[in-house]
């Protein structure tokens, strides 16, 4: 049983997975993280979604596929390693675009193994070097060696990046970063910690943070980030030996990027 709160053609994610026509997102209700500033609180904490069953599950990877996305999108899909290692065994009969493993990249490298030969491209995030930053945000115990060797064991599984004639990403890894206002030390150091893992790693450098309501009187989280400190970012990126990423412009800082959870489209889908 899966519980999902989104299907759909998504245009925001990085240009090699959105390409011209979209990424086909499955959003997965809960999250192995409690961020406090998490953009989509409603399905990470609050639970929003349907059930449904792999058919089921299959069935809305085959329309995304018959839309025109260009790749299967999975969004958190960690507390369902489990039961994907199955689904996506039966899903390779009929959905041939590349399956993505976006997650929040706290999952342990047991459960990453099992998913070999499934996941074509992994997007973890890696968004924290401090564990004290880690437990206060996050409540994510011993995040750093977690996320590290989970990183560490994707870029076994997909150690070479592979592009399509479209510029479209069919196999690899790239690890995303969300850039956190007054946190530019912590940014330093989790992309030397990446360069540690492979220089030649994608990082998408994220500067889209906005304060959700929760976090709007937080000291340190209750603004937008500042142009310095993305520039700071950027600089820590070069200086830390990377050398394929992407960045953003500061002004994409936007809500237009948090997707709508409207579960009626799902209940539509499957009834198709
Ligand atoms: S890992 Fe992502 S989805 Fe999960 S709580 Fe944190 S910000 Fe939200």
């Amino acid at each position: 049983m899966y519980r999902i709160a989104r299907v759909g053609l998504h245009h925001y994610e990085e240009p090699c997975f959105s390409g011209e026509r979209g990424s086909g997102t499955i959003f997965f209700s809960g999250c192995a993280l409690r961020c406090k500033f998490c953009q989509n609180y409603e399905i990470s904490r609050g639970g929003k979604g349907i059930d449904i069953g792999e058919d089921e599950l299959i069935r809305c990877m085959e329309y995304l596929q018959d839309i025109g996305a260009h790749n299967i999108n999975l969004v958190t899909p960690s507390n369902y390693a489990g039961s994907l290692v199955h689904t996506l065994k039966l899903a390779k009969n009929t959905v041939k675009v590349p399956i993505v493993w976006n997650s929040g990249g706290y999952e342990t490298v047991a459960s990453l193994k099992k998913l070999e030969g499934l996941v074509d491209v992994y997007l973890p995030d890696f968004k924290y070097a401090d564990d004290g930053l880690a437990w206060e945000y996050s409540r994510a115990k011993n995040y750093f060696d977690v996320a590290y060797a989970a990183i560490k064991e994707m870029r076994r599984q997909q150690p070479v990046d592979v592009f399509d004639e479209d510029g479209m990403m069919t196999r690899g890894v790239i690890v995303r970063h969300l850039v956190l206002p007054n946190a530019v030390e912590n940014t330093a150091e989790v992309l030397k910690s990446i360069a540690d893992i492979d220089k030649d790693m994608y990082v998408s450098l994220m500067g889209q943070y906005f304060p959700t309501p929760e976090v709007m009187d937080d000291v340190a989280l209750g603004r937008r980030l500042a142009q310095e400190e993305y520039d700071a970012a950027t600089e820590a990126f070069f200086d830390a030996g990377l050398r394929n990423g992407f960045c953003q412009d500061l002004d994409s800082a936007t809500e237009e990027y948090v997707p709508q959870f409207d579960l009626d489209e799902i209940r539509k889908i499957l009834l198709k």
